[in-house]
This record gives structure tokens, C-alpha cells and sequence, in this order.
């Protein structure tokens, strides 16, 4: 089938004509067939009436001229006058035309046939028997001739019979001739009948025709382009307009209006959905997905140009601060005056994207060195040295930036995101307010923590983790009156771990509270045994994370712990560091003070090394200050060391707090700590922390 009958519109119009057309030849066809039928009959009826009446006729006027026939042939048959008899056939043969006549007497024998030869006399014909009744007797022979019998002579007194036959030949010419005028006007009939029938045909081929072409246009045309639309709509491209005019009229009109209305509804929808998906509702920078997206363009564009690329990853320094002092629309405010910072110090291609919370991507691409990156990222931080003006306030804030390079630092876009993650959290440990690139040591680092990861799942498992415990030593005697409970992991893959590397990672893991329950339900037992065999007031101290307080179980734990041990809640300690009391949690503040409420020592541990601010000691029940061993190991050498712990030390005591100096590894820091007043002392100078067999060793030393 030609591929122009697929249209709807050409089949339309084809099925169309057909069937109009098929219709009109059906009654057509019909109407001519009766009409032939109906003329057939006529030409035959006509034919046979017309022979019949001139048959008719001819009978009647030659009955009428029998009596004149009777009058002229009487007497010559009377008297036997053949010669007058033949005169008289002669003249009746010249006006009748027959094909021949005889006359015969009353028994049927021929007198005369009207020719001189006269051969047929003396035969005999049989005379018809209705001729008895009746003057004339009209019939026909075998061959179809007409033949009139009449009787000559008085009506019941004939004198003899006299026969014509008629030839056959002038009635067939005369019937044929009527029969050639009936055919030739019946032919002329039928073929007025077929050009009428053909005009009529191609009239209504050109009006289904022009129906046709009138329903492609107002049906069968809007409906292949509305598919069309349909179709490009599918695709994606609802930009695409529908060329029919749309005044919804019709039916066809009105889809094309809703098509229409339905791609417009649709292509709002979907740039709502692509702003959402792409786009942070905050900042309205790219989000986290389309950063990617971007970076993964750029990395392939780079490969291709051999260029450089940079990435940033941009975090505010204490950001959940402003969020939790100042509410979290000042911190929305803040977020979205950083975004804005951010895009005037960056190029116009580059990309400037939230990850989430505060923490933003910046995409440098087509760097020429990496110097300009570092430009960059030193551009960016004195950017944030003048206040961000949000709601009256003016807030300084700091941040730390991690770059990481392609394709230095990675090839693919999570990677070199993961690496300027990691730079940006070495930025945090270089102290915040700087940037950091990704190094090499930086990622085998890396490596390592995540191996770290692993395996610290299943160190308590594996019974890897052992608590070992340093001497606190009474600076007024010299005597040890108790211990810090200190974690060790000694991990088969590798080997001794820092707990200053493990525990921050069980933190962020989600392991500590298993781990810190290891350590307070050993350390506690050990603690009830050292206290009944060896110094009854030995006291323990334990570190607890600021994760440990997240769980509200945490101070039932102790409690059952210390009910299980039959401990003096007095005897023990528990370290809390500064990072516990800015977490933001207000359960924090109540475990506390519940814990104090049982008169367990809170000590603050690392004093000094935080904010060290001077309200968490008026606001919080701690017994004593640990002053970090960093200020410690230069009190020998710096006097405005010394200077901070002799202040330490005096303000402390007016908070009826107690002083623990940690870290002392020579005898001249513990005369310095003695001298003044410090009342604890912890370090190397007196033990390492060691195992428990051998810290027993030392108490059971000093016992003896
Ligand atoms: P920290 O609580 O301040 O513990 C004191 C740290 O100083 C210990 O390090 C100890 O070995 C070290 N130290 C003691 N005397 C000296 C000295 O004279 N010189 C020097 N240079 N260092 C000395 P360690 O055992 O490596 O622990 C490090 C930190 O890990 C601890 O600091 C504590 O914050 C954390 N930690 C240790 N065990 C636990 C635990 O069971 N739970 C929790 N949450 N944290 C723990
Ligand atoms: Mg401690
Ligand atoms: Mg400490």
C-alpha cells in the first residue's frame, strides 16, 4: 500500500468517495436496470401492439372491400368467365399486392389462380369450416402468411371462395422499421441514462472529494498534528507549538486547547521539579546533585582541554553556634548572605553549590596553576573577615576551605570531593579559619581512618581493647589516691592505637556508647577491688564522650553500674570536656546535675585547651579543673604559661574546685605545681598509664 494511504486524512477521504460513489453506482446500476427491464417490456408490448393494430388494420379495410370484391368477382363466377375473372384478379392483385389469389368454386376446386397458364386449375384447397357461418375468414398458413377466405355471392348462396394470401415480407418490414425508431429512441434513452448517471457520479466524486478535503482540514489535519504535538510533548520538548488555531469550537479545537494547556501545566510542573531537584530552596544555588552533576561536566570537559580543577569544600566554623544561640532563621539569614559572598568572590563560569547545612561547594574550572586556586581560597576567607550584617547584628564568622585538585587529587567527582572534604576537616585541625589542599600524607590519613573504621567494629569482639590506668598523685603527699581509667587498642592489624585517633572515630561511628560501657563497667569493678584489697580511697576517673550524653540512658547506667560494684559514688570521677557542654542537647545539662545530685565528682577535663569560658564554671557543679598538659610541659620555660596555671590554679580554688595538672614529666614541674597549690598531679614523672597488674603493683607498693 503507498505510503500516503497511512495518512488518516487520505483514507478519510478515499473511504469516503468510495462510498458515496459505490452508493451511486448501486442505485444507478438499479435504476438502469429497471429502466432496461421496463424498456425491454415496452419495445416488446409496442412491437406486438403496433403488428397486431396494423394487422388489424389491414383485415379491417380489406373486409370492408370484400363487398366490393363480392359485387366485381359475382358474376364472372356465376357465368364461368375465366378471362373475365383473371381481368378482374389482375386489377385486384394491382391494388392489394398479394402473393397470390385463387378463386375456387363452393367444393373448394380452383377455378382460377389469375395467371394466364392458370396451372393450378382443377386442384382442390380445403375451404375452412368457420367460412360456413361467416362472409370472410381471416388465418394463417405454415409459414405465417396471412390468408383470406371469402365467400363470393349472396350470404347463404355463395357462388364460389375466393383465397389471398398476403406475403409475409411487407408486414416484417414495416414491424422492423417500427421496431428500429423504438430501439434507436430507447438507445438515446440510455445513453441521455449513462451520461446523466456519469455526471451525476462525478458530481458526487468532487463533492465527497471536496468533504473529504473539508474534514482532513477541520478533523483529520488538527488531530495528526495534535499527535504530532503529542509525540514531541513525550519527548520532552513542551516548547512545541501546535500550529491549529485554537477558538475551541469544536470538539477538535477544544482538545487542542487542553493539549495545549496540558504541556503548559507540565512544563511548569517540571521546572518546579527541576528547580527543587537542582536547586537548594534556601540559597537557590545548586544542591548537592546538581554540584555533582556540574563537577562530573567539568571533569570531562577538563579530561578533553587537559585543564585543571579545583574544589572547594567551604564549611563555617562554628555555624551550629548561631543556630543554637541565635535561632535558626538568624542562622537561614546567614546562609543565604554567605551564598552571596561566595558568588562575588568566584568567577563568572564557576559553580557555587550547597551540600547541606553550612556547608557550600565551589567548582573553579580552567584554573591555570594551582596557585590561582590558592588565590582563591585566600580571596574567600578575607572575604569573611568583615561582619555579615544579618537582622541589626553584625556576625564575624570564620571558615575552613579543602581543596582538592583534578587530576592531582582524584579523577572522578566523588572522589575529589571526598579528598577536598578531608583537606577542608585538616583545615579544622590546623585551627580553623585557613584552607588546606589535599596532600598525599593527608590521604593516607584518610586510608587509614577508614581502615580504622573497619576493624573498630569488632575490636571489643575480638577483645582487643584493654583499659589501662595512670596514677593521680595528692600533690601534698606524694601518695597516689587514685587513677585515671585510660582505653587502649591493641588492634591485630595495627598494633598499639592512640585512643586520641580511635575515639573520635567510635564517636562518629556510633560505637562509643558500647565502648564507654566497657570502660565504666570494668574500670568500676577494678576500682571496688582496689578500694577493698589496697586503698579504700581510691578513686577512679573515667573519661565520657559528649556522645555518651546524647543517650538518656546514660545516667542509669552508672547508677546500675555503681549499685552492681557496691560503689561510694564519691570515689568516682567523671571527665567531661568542654566539646560536652556545647553540644546544644538541654538533656545534657540535666544529666549532669542529676549525676552531681548523686555525689558523683565531675571534673573538667583539658582545661584550657577550649573556650574555657568562665560561665561553665559558674554554671555548672564541677569538683575540680584537669589543666591540659600542654600549659604543663612549659611551665619551666614560659613564664606567661606559668602565669595561666598559677591563675588556673587560684581561680579554681575561690570555686572551691579542685586542680589536677596532667602531664608532669619532671620533678622541677612538680615543685613549680607544689609551689602553687596545686592539689593533684598526674604524668609520666609519677607512671605511664600501665595495665591494671602493674598499676596494682604501685598501689600495693605504697601500701607496704
Ligand atoms: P585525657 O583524658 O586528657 O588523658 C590524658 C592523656 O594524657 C592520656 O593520653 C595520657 O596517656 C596522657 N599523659 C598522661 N601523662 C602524660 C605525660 O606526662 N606526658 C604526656 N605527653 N602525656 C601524658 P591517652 O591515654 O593517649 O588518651 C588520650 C585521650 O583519649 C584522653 O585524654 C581522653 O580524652 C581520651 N580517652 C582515653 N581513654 C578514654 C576513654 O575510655 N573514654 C573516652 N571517652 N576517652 C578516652
Ligand atoms: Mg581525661
Ligand atoms: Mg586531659
Amino acid at each position: 500500500m503507498p505510503k500516503f494511504f497511512n495518512k488518516l486524512s487520505t483514507q478519510f477521504v478515499f473511504s469516503f468517495a468510495l462510498t458515496a460513489s459505490t452508493l451511486v453506482i448501486f442505485v444507478l446500476g438499479l435504476v438502469a436496470f429497471l429502466i432496461l427491464d421496463r424498456t425491454q417490456k415496452l419495445q416488446n408490448e409496442l412491437t406486438a401492439s403496433f403488428s397486431e393494430t396494423y394487422l388489424n388494420d389491414s383485415e379491417a379495410i380489406l373486409k370492408s372491400n370484400l363487398r366490393y370484391i363480392n359485387l366485381r368477382l359475382f358474376n364472372p363466377i356465376y357465368e364461368f368467365d375465366i378471362s373475365l375473372l383473371n381481368d378482374e384478379l389482375y386489377q385486384l392483385k394491382g391494388w392489394l399486392k398479394p402473393k397470390s389469389i385463387l378463386i375456387t368454386d363452393l367444393t373448394g376446386t380452383i377455378i382460377t389462380d389469375g395467371t394466364e397458364a392458370n396451372r393450378n386449375y382443377g386442384k382442390s384447397i380445403v375451404i375452412p369450416e368457420p367460412l360456413k357461418d361467416k362472409q370472410s375468414y381471416l388465418t394463417h398458413n405454415d409459414q405465417g402468411q396471412r390468408v383470406i377466405f371469402a365467400k363470393i355471392g349472396i350470404e347463404h348462396k355463395p357462388v364460389g371462395y375466393i383465397r389471398i394470401v398476403f406475403s409475409q415480407e411487407k408486414d416484417q418490414i414495416l414491424v422492423a422499421r417500427l421496431q428500429d425508431d423504438v430501439n434507436s429512441s430507447i438507445t438515446k434513452f440510455h445513453q441521455a441514462l449513462i451520461i446523466v448517471g456519469a455526471i451525476g457520479l462525478f458530481v458526487i466524486l468532487i463533492v465527497s472529494v471536496l468533504l473529504g478535503v473539508k474534514a482532513r482540514k477541520s478533523f483529520s489535519k488538527p488531530i495528526a498534528e495534535m499527535t504530532k504535538a503529542a509525540k514531541e510533548f513525550a519527548a520532552g520538548n513542551l516548547n512545541y507549538q501546535i500550529p491549529a488555531k485554537v477558538q475551541a469550537r469544536n470538539e477538535v479545537d477544544q482538545l487542542s486547547a487542553s493539549l495545549k494547556q496540558m504541556a503548559n501545566d507540565i512544563s511548569i510542573a517540571k521546572n518546579q521539579i527541576q528547580q527543587q531537584a537542582h536547586f537548594d530552596h534556601l540559597t537557590g544555588l545548586p544542591n548537592r546533585f546538581l554540584s555533582m552533576d556540574r563537577l562530573k561536566q567539568s571533569i570531562d570537559e577538563a579530561k578533553r582541554k587537559d585543564e585543571i580543577i579545583a574544589v572547594m569544600f567551604f564549611d563555617l566554623d562554628d555555624f551550629k553556634k548561631v543556630n543554637d544561640t541565635l535561632g535558626h532563621d538568624v542562622g537561614d539569614k546567614l546562609l543565604i548572605e554567605v551564598a552571596n559572598r561566595l558568588i562575588q568572590v568566584t568567577r563568572l563560569g564557576d559553580t557555587v553549590g550547597r551540600l547541606g547545612g553550612d556547608e557550600f561547594i565551589i567548582l573553579l574550572a580552567d584554573l591555570p596553576s594551582m596557585i590561582e586556586a590558592q588565590l582563591i581560597a585566600e580571596k574567600l576567607l578575607e572575604q569573611f573577615r568583615s561582619p555579615l550584617p544579618i537582622e541589626n547584628r553584625e556576625l564575624l564568622l570564620t571558615t575552613s576551605i579543602g581543596v582538592a585538585l583534578y587530576p592531582n587529587d582524584g579523577e572522578d567527582p566523588q572522589t575529589i570531593l571526598q579528598n577536598a572534604d578531608t583537606a577542608m576537616y585538616r583545615a579544622k585541625e590546623l585551627g580553623r579559619n585557613t584552607y588546606s589542599f589535599f596532600t598525599k600524607e593527608l590521604n593516607e590519613k584518610v586510608t587509614r581512618r577508614l581502615n580504622i573504621e573497619e576493624q573498630l567494629h569488632n575490636a571489643l569482639k575480638k577483645h582487643e581493647l584493654e583499659i589501662y590506668y595512670q596514677p593521680i598523685v595528692s600533690l601534698k603527699n606524694d601518695k597516689i589516691t587514685g587513677a585515671e581509667a585510660l582505653l587502649r587498642w591493641n588492634s591485630s592489624e595495627f598494633g598499639q592505637v592512640s585512643p586520641e585517633e580511635f575515639i573520635p572515630i567510635a564517636e562518629q561511628l556510633g560505637v562509643i556508647n558500647e565502648i564507654g560501657h566497657f570502660v565504666l563497667s570494668h574500670s568500676f569493678s577494678q576500682a571496688k577491688y582496689w578500694q577493698e584489697n589496697y586503698l579504700s580511697e581510691f578513686t577512679l576517673s573515667v573519661n565520657l564522650s559528649p556522645l555518651q550524653f546524647r543517650s538518656m540512658e546514660l545516667v542509669n547506667n552508672i547508677q546500675g553500674l555503681l549499685q552492681k560494684h557496691q560503689l561510694k559514688n564519691s570515689t568516682i570521677n567523671l571527665e567531661i570536656t568542654e566539646g560536652t557542654l556545647i553540644t546544644g542537647y538541654s538533656h545534657v545539662e540535666e544529666a549532669l546535675q542529676e549525676l552531681c545530685d548523686m555525689k558523683l565528682n565531675i571534673y573538667m577535663d583539658d582545661f584550657g585547651t577550649g573556650y574555657s569560658s568562665l560561665s561553665y564554671l559558674r554554671n555548672y557543679p564541677f569538683t575540680a579543673l584537669k589543666i591540659d598538659k600542654s600549659f604543663i610541659s612549659d611551665i619551666t620555660d614560659d613564664p606567661s604559661d606559668l602565669g595561666l596555671v598559677r591563675a588556673t590554679i587560684a581561680m579554681a580554688h575561690s570555686f572551691q574546685m579542685k586542680v589536677v595538672a596532667e602531664g608532669i614529666e619532671t620533678q622541677q614541674q612538680l615543685e613549680m605545681l607544689k609551689a602553687m597549690k596545686c592539689d593533684y598531679g598526674q604524668g609520666y614523672y609519677f607512671s605511664c598509664p600501665v595495665p591494671r597488674k602493674e598499676f596494682e603493683k604501685l598501689i600495693r607498693d605504697q601500701t607496704t
